[in-house]
C-alpha cells in the first residue's frame, strides 16, 4: 500500500496516537480526529498511572470474586464500587466479566493473549518516544510490588505462577532489600516483587502529545473534529461523518477509548465495553517517593513519580461514562499515598494537590477489540485495552497497520475479535 492510501484515525489518545505514527513510518497517508486535546485530560492516556507493565497479564477479575459482590455495592468508596442507579444498566457486562474469569483456564487463556499483546512493549514504547523527541519521557527500571508481608505475597501465589508460565521473571525482596531499594517507604510494607522487564511512563499525557505532534511533522493532518460514522456503499468504506462534513478516505480506525460503542455499532458490531472510571491524586514537589513505580498489594493502587508531581492512581468505579466524579475517592487516593510515603506531609496543603478522574475503556474479559469490522473491513477496531492500554498502545498500532496493509498480524487477533461476545 503507498501512501495514495488514505486513512483516517478516529481518536487520539495512547493507541490513536501510536497507531498514527505507525501507520506514517511505514508510508500511509493519515488524517487523525480529535475534538480535543490529543492527551488531554478528556482521555483515559491523560490520567493513567503509567506503568508500561509488560506483565500485567492477568484479568481484572479472578475466579470467585463475584463473593464480593455485595461488598461492592455496599461501599461506595470502596476499591471496587457499583453505583446502585447504573446496576441495571452494569449487569450484563457485569456478568460477562465474572463468567470470563469463572475458571483458572479461564484467565490462563486471558493471560496468553495479554502477554502477546504485551511482552516487549516498553522497548516499543521507547523507540516511539525516541523518535518524538521525548526518550526521557519513558523509562525501564522496573515495577515494584510491595506486600504487606510474604504471606499476602504467596496468597498471591496463583497469580504469580500464570505469569511466570507466560515467560515473566521477578526478583523477590525481602525487608531489607526492600526497604534498601525504597528508603521512603513505610516500614508495614515487608516483601517486595521487582519485575525487571517492565517500564513506566513519566508523563502519560505530555507523550500522547509529543506523538500527535510527531505524527503532524511525518504529515498527518489534524482535524478537531468528532466523528459520528461511516459512508459504507457495498462493504467499502467511502468516508468518515464528522461533525464538521464528510471526510473521505479508503480506511478507518476506531480508536475512541470509552467513546467507541456507538460508532463500532455503526461499523457493524455490537460491544459490551463499559466504562471501569478511576482517579488519579497528585502531589507536587513530594518530600519522598518511590524510587521504581509501586503497586501496593494491600490498597491496590499504584504510585509513579511523574515530572508533574507524585501520582497515585487507582480506584474502579461501575457506573455511567458522564455521571459526575466522585471527588471523596480521590480523597481517599490522596490519604493512602501520605500514609505510604510518610515523608509526606499528613494533610498536604490543597494547592500542592491536583485530582482527576477519568475512564478505562473496557472489555469484561479484560481484552481489547483489535480487527477489521463487520460492516466494512477498511475499518479497524483498536479499544476496549481496559487497564493496559497505555502499555498495549505500541503493539496495538503495529498490528492496526499490519492489518491496513493486508498483512498478516505478527500475533493471533483471534482472542480480540469485536466480535467474540457477538
Ligand atoms: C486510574 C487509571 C489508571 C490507569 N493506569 C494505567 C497504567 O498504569 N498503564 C496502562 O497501560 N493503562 C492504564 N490505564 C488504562 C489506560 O489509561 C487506557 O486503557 C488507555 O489510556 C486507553 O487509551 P485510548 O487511546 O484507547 O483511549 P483514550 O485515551 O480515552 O483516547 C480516546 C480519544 O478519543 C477521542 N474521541 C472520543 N470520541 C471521539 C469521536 N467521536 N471522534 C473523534 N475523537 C473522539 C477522545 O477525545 C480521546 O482523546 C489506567 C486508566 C485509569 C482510569
Amino acid at each position: 500500500m503507498s501512501t495514495d492510501q488514505h486513512i483516517v484515525i478516529i481518536g487520539a489518545g495512547a493507541v490513536g496516537a501510536a497507531t498514527a505514527v505507525q501507520a506514517l513510518n511505514a508510508g500511509l497517508r493519515v488524517t487523525l480526529i480529535e475534538p480535543d486535546s490529543p492527551g488531554g485530560p478528556q482521555a483515559s492516556s491523560y490520567g493513567n498511572a503509567g506503568w508500561l507493565s509488560s506483565h500485567s497479564v492477568l484479568p481484572p477479575a479472578s475466579p470467585g470474586v463475584w463473593k464480593n459482590l455485595p461488598r461492592w455495592l455496599k461501599d461506595p468508596l470502596g476499591p471496587l464500587a457499583i453505583r446502585w442507579n447504573y446496576l441495571p444498566r452494569a449487569i450484563p457486562w457485569l456478568v460477562r466479566y465474572l463468567a470470563s474469569a469463572w475458571t483458572w483456564p479461564r484467565v490462563e487463556h486471558t493471560a496468553h493473549a495479554l502477554r502477546s499483546l504485551l511482552a516487549g512493549a516498553p522497548a516499543l514504547h521507547q523507540a516511539l518516544a525516541a523518535q518524538a523527541g521525548v526518550p526521557h519521557l519513558i523509562e525501564q527500571r522496573g515495577l515494584l510490588h510491595a506486600y504487606l508481608s510474604e504471606q499476602h505475597f504467596r496468597a498471591d501465589s496463583r497469580a504469580w505462577e500464570i505469569r511466570r508460565n507466560e515467560g515473566i521473571q521477578w526478583e523477590e525482596l525481602d525487608n531489607d532489600a526492600l526497604h534498601a531499594l525504597e528508603p521512603d517507604l513505610h516500614p508495614r510494607y515487608t516483601f517486595g516483587v521487582l519485575v525487571p522487564e517492565t517500564g513506566h511512563c513519566r508523563n502519560p499525557g505530555a507523550y500522547v502529545a509529543a506523538l500527535v505532534q510527531l505524527a503532524q511533522s511525518l504529515g498527518a493532518d489534524l482535524r478537531r473534529t468528532r466523528a459520528t460514522g461511516f459512508d459504507i456503499r457495498a462493504g467499502k468504506l467511502r468516508a468518515v461523518h464528522t461533525l464538521d462534513g464528510d471526510i473521505p478516505c479508503d480506511k478507518a480506525v476506531i480508536a475512541t477509548g470509552m467513546r467507541s460503542r456507538e460508532l463500532a455499532r455503526q461499523a457493524g458490531d455490537r460491544v459490551p465495553l463499559a466504562a471501569e472510571r478511576g482517579y488519579h491524586a497528585v502531589i507536587t514537589q513530594p518530600e519522598g517517593a518511590p524510587r521504581v513505580s509501586t503497586m501496593l498489594a494491600d490498597c491496590r493502587v499504584v504510585v509513579n513519580n511523574m515530572e508533574t508531581g507524585l501520582r497515585v492512581a487507582g480506584q474502579v468505579e461501575i457506573a455511567d461514562i458522564d455521571a459526575a466524579p466522585n471527588w471523596q475517592r480521590a480523597h481517599i487516593l490522596r490519604d493512602l499515598l501520605v500514609s505510604i510515603y510518610p515523608a509526606l506531609p499528613a494533610k498536604p496543603a490543597e494547592d500542592r494537590v491536583d485530582y482527576w478522574q477519568g475512564s478505562r475503556p473496557s472489555m469484561p474479559d479484560g481484552l481489547p477489540c483489535i480487527g477489521p469490522a463487520s460492516a466494512s473491513k477498511d475499518i479497524v477496531h483498536a479499544y476496549g485495552h481496559g487497564h493496559v492500554g497505555l502499555v498495549g498502545s505500541a503493539r496495538t498500532g503495529e498490528l492496526v497497520v499490519q492489518l491496513l496493509q493486508n498483512h498478516s498480524p505478527t500475533i493471533s487477533l483471534e482472542p480480540f475479535s469485536p466480535r467474540r461476545f457477538a
